[in-house]
């Protein structure tokens, strides 16, 4: 394997950044992943877009062009020979000697490495269906930059590991659902009608979730941009999860209670079908 470092590519295995990195020492630095189908980039602008806001957010400089970030992104892909897979880029502020307040004339630091994935395992499961742990959200007020600050998600989803469940559903201190660890939360509630926090509720912004809405307006399901409790999500027709690694996954238990009748719903898999079908022709 490769990875970009900086404007050169180095065998994975020995690509290093500075111990001064403030990624490293601070967290302060942003992230993307894209799907890759075929070695092509699923929802491409979004994901592009969504970084250049978290950098402006934190007022890192954008390093290189979007032309330029593509051609290393795709050229990543390429030396990896990644068909089906992801493809991770991290910015961080730079190298410079540790002071919280950020240093002046300071390079970003790029990093891209992409891998492989076999896509049956994701399909398995979201025929299965995955089980789902709820978490108290213990992250902080700026959830919609995608900074590499994911020590609570991480905490989270080991969390729901240790539990045998995939993915951990976090909720905030009124007991309403905020998203998941890496993903963003949906139900069909006890009327049918499809729930999902809105995004001016201190969530990521997501890309996929924002393809499913588009799709959801097509296909003329009710939909209500609103926070629905955890309590709501145990008594719900369906649960399902969305990212650009796990497209849409139906949660089918939460703390072990059985959502529905206990297999992935069909609203679930319909988005899930449709949601891959267009990523997969959009794909550039
Ligand atoms: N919410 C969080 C906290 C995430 O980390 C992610 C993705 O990693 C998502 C939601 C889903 O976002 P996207 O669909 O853009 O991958």
């Amino acid at each position: 394997r490769v990875a970009y470092v900086n404007g050169v590519y180095q065998p994975h295995g020995q690509a290093v950044v500075h111990i001064e990195d403030r990624g490293f020492q601070f967290a302060d630095g942003v992230y993307e992943v894209w799907s890759v189908f075929d070695g092509r980039l699923a929802d491409y602008q979004g994901h592009l877009s969504r970084l250049a806001r978290s950098l402006t957010e934190l007022r890192i400089d954008i390093p290189m062009s979007a032309e330029s970030l593509g051609i290393v992104l795709r050229e990543t892909i390429r030396r990896n020979r990644v068909r089906n897979g992801i493809v991770y880029i991290q910015i961080t502020r730079g190298t410079a000697p540790r002071d919280h307040a950020f240093p002046t004339d300071v390079a970003p630091s790029v990093i891209i490495t992409a891998k492989s994935i076999d896509l049956r395992k994701g399909e398995a499961l979201a025929a299965r269906g995955a089980a789902g742990v709820t978490q108290p959200d213990m992250r902080w007020g700026r959830c919609d930059i995608k900074t590499v600050g994911l020590l609570p998600n991480a905490l989270a989803k080991q969390a729901a590991r240790e539990r045998g469940a995939y993915e951990a559903i976090l909720f905030d201190e009124m007991g309403m659902v905020t998203e998941g660890s890496s993903t963003n939360a949906w139900i069909i509630d006890e009327n049918g009608k499809l729930r999902t926090r809105d995004t001016q509720a201190n969530i990521l912004r997501g890309i996929t979730r924002a393809a499913i809405l588009k799709l959801v307006e097509a296909e003329g399901i009710e939909l209500e941009e609103r926070a629905f409790s955890v309590e709501e999500a145990k008594r719900a027709r369906e649960v399902f999860v969305t990212a650009a690694s796990s497209f849409v996954m139906p949660i089918v238990s939460l703390d072990g209670t059985r959502i529905g009748d206990g297999k992935p719903g069909p609203v679930a898999t319909r988005l899930r079908e449709i949601y891959l079908e267009q990523a997969r022709r959009e794909a550039i």
